[in-house]
C-alpha cells in the first residue's frame, strides 16, 4: 500500500525545501525525500564550504602581504589545516542542521530519508516504502563527472566532495580542469601553501568567458605561483610510488606533471541515472538532464524538475529561482518563466569575477551595433587604497536602445558590484540611469558611471 501525499519533493537542494515548505503552508500534505545530506551540494560540498575555505586562504594571503600595509607580523604565517577544516565543518553543519530542523518542524511536511526511485509516474519507492502523489518536484542536483581518462582507475583522486575531508596540506595538488570549480580550489590551496598545477584541455582557462577575462585571470593566478598546463589534449594518469603522474601532452613544456594529489574538476553530471526516469516516462537528454519547458514542467503531467538536474542553470541562485518560478505559477497565479531571468554568476577566485548578461564574444556574434566600456581596476581609487588593483571592468551596451547587454567585472568586490548593473538590466532601463546616478565615494561602484561615460563603438 502506498502512502498518499498531495505533493512529493525529491532532494533537499536549493529548490526543494523552500517549495516543500510553501506547498505545506498552503495546507497540502507534502513529503520531501533526501538520500544523503540535507542541503545538497551547495551546503555540503559546493558554495558554502568552498567560500568558507576561500576566506581562510584569503586571510593567509593578506597576512603574507601584511608588510605591504606597514603591518609587521612577528613570525611566519602557519596554516593549521585541521583548524581550517574544522571552521569549514562548523559553518556547513550550522546550515545543514538548521535546514533539517526547519524541514522536520514544518507542519504538513513529512521528511523521508533514503534514495527515491520512480516506480511509475505517480509513485516513488524509498527502501521498502511506496509513496504516491499527483505532483512531483524533482530536485536531485548533480555530482562531479569522472570521465574515463586512461589510467584513472589506477590512481586515487579527489573531487569536490572528497576535497571536503582534506585536513592536511597536499605537497603538490594537480587540478584537472581550469574552469570555475577547479580555479577556486587551485588558488585556495596555493594560498594554503601547496604547490599547484592546473591542467586544462583547452588552450585557455574558463572558455565560456571572453579571452581578455580568461587571460587576466591566468596572469593573476600565475602571479601567485600557480603553474598552468593548457592545451593538455591527452590527459592520462599513472601511479608513481605514493605520487601521481599526469600525462598532459601539452603544447609546450614537459609531457608529465608529478604531484602528490590530484583533483578532478572537469564538469558535473545530473543525478538522474538512478531515479527511475524511464519507469515514470520522464524525458532526459543525452547527458541525462531532465527536459523541461519554460515553467519547469517535464513531459509528464504533474512532474516538475528544478535546479541543476534540468540543465537550465548550474548555480544555487538558478535552483532557487526555479523554486520561485514554480511556486509563483502554482500558488500565486503569477506567470513567471525561466526565460525571464538574466544570466548572472560569480567566479570566486580573489579578486572575484562578477558576470551579468552577454559576454563581449556573444555580443559580437549577435551582430548588433554595440558600445563598450572598459576600465582597469588600477583606476579605481578604492582598489588602490586597498592595495588590490588586479583586474578590469567591462560593460556592453546596445547602441540603439541604450540597454545594457552584459558586463564582466573582475576585481575586488565585483561579485557585489555586478548587482548594480544586473538590477538596471532587470528594470529594462537604459544605461544612462546608472550613468546619472550619484554613487558613494570611495567605492568600486562609483566607477561604473565613469565607465559608462566613456563608451566607445564596439569595432
Ligand atoms: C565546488 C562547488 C562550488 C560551487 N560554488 C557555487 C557558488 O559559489 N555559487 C553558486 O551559485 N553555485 C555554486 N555551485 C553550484 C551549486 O552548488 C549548485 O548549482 C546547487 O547546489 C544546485 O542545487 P540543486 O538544488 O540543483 O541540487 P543539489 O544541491 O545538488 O541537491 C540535490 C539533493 O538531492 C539529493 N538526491 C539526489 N538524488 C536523490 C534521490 N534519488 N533520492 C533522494 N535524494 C536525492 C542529493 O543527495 C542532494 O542532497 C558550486 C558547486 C560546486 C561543486
Amino acid at each position: 500500500m502506498a502512502m498518499k501525499y498531495d505533493a512529493i519533493v525529491i532532494g533537499t537542494g536549493q529548490a526543494g525545501p523552500s517549495l516543500a515548505a510553501r506547498l505545506a503552508g498552503r495546507g497540502m500534505k507534502v513529503a520531501i525525500i533526501e538520500r544523503k545530506r540535507f542541503g545538497g551540494t551547495c551546503v555540503n560540498n559546493g558554495c558554502i564550504p568552498t567560500k568558507t575555505l576561500i576566506a581562510s586562504a584569503r586571510t593567509a594571503h593578506v597576512a603574507r602581504r601584511a608588510g605591504d600595509y606597514g603591518v609587521t607580523i612577528g613570525g611566519s604565517i602557519v596554516i593549521d589545516m585541521k583548524k581550517v577544516k574544522m571552521r569549514k565543518d562548523a559553518v556547513v553543519r550550522r546550515s545543514r542542521e538548521g535546514l533539517a530542523q526547519w524541514l522536520k518542524s514544518t507542519q504538513n511536511l513529512t521528511v523521508t530519508e533514503g534514495h527515491a526511485r520512480f516506480a511509475d509516474a505517480r509513485r516513488v519507492r524509498v527502501g521498502d516504502e511506496l509513496l504516491e502523489a499527483d505532483k512531483f518536484f524533482i530536485n536531485v542536483g548533480g555530482r562531479a563527472s569522472i570521465p574515463p581518462f586512461p589510467g584513472i582507475d589506477q590512481v586515487s583522486y579527489l573531487d569536490n566532495s572528497t576535497m571536503m575531508d582534506v585536513d592536511f596540506l597536499p605537497a603538490h595538488l594537480i587540478v584537472i580542469g581550469g574552469s570555475y570549480v577547479g580555479l577556486e580550489f587551485a588558488q585556495m590551496y596555493r594560498r594554503f601553501g601547496s604547490e599547484v598545477t592546473v591542467v586544462e584541455r583547452r588552450p585557455g582557462l574558463i572558455h565560456r568567458e571572453d579571452e581578455d577575462v580568461s587571460e587576466n585571470i591566468k596572469t593573476i593566478l600565475e602571479s601567485e605561483g600557480i603553474k598552468m598546463r593548457l592545451g593538455a589534449e591527452c590527459i592520462g594518469f599513472e601511479k608513481r610510488g605514493d605520487k601521481v603522474a599526469v600525462q598532459v601532452n601539452c603544447i609546450s613544456g614537459d609531457k608529465t606533471v608529478i604531484g602528490s594529489h590530484t583533483l578532478l574538476a572537469v564538469g558535473r553530471i545530473p543525478n538522474t541515472n538512478d531515479l527511475g526516469v524511464e519507469q515514470a516516462g520522464i524525458k532526459v537528454d543525452e547527458r541525462g538532464y531532465i527536459q523541461v519547458d519554460d515553467e519547469l514542467r517535464t513531459n509528464v503531467p504533474g512532474i516538475y524538475a528544478l535546479g541543476d538536474c534540468n540543465g537550465r542553470g548550474a548555480f544555487t541562485h538558478t535552483a532557487y529561482n526555479d523554486y520561485e518560478i514554480v511556486a509563483a505559477n502554482l500558488l500565486d497565479g503569477d506567470h513567471r518563466r525561466v526565460s525571464d531571468r538574466i544570466t548572472a554568476y560569480a567566479l570566486y577566485i580573489d579578486p572575484p569575477l562578477g558576470r551579468a548578461g552577454m559576454t563581449e564574444a556573444q555580443v559580437r556574434k549577435s551582430g548588433r551595433k554595440a558600445l563598450i566600456g572598459k576600465l582597469p581596476m588600477t583606476e579605481v581609487g578604492r582598489a588602490r587604497e586597498k592595495g588590490e588593483t588586479d583586474g578590469f571592468m567591462k560593460i556592453l551596451v546596445d547602441a540603439e536602445t541604450k540597454k545594457i547587454l552584459g558586463a564582466s567585472l573582475l576585481g575586488i568586490e565585483c561579485d557585489e558590484v555586478i548587482h548594480s548593473i544586473l538590477d538596471v538590466m532587470y528594470a529594462n532601463a537604459p544605461y544612462t540611469v546608472i550613468q546619472r546616478a550619484m554613487h558613494i565615494h570611495p567605492t568600486v561602484s562609483e566607477l561604473i558611471p565613469t565607465m559608462l561615460g566613456e563608451l566607445k563603438p564596439l569595432e
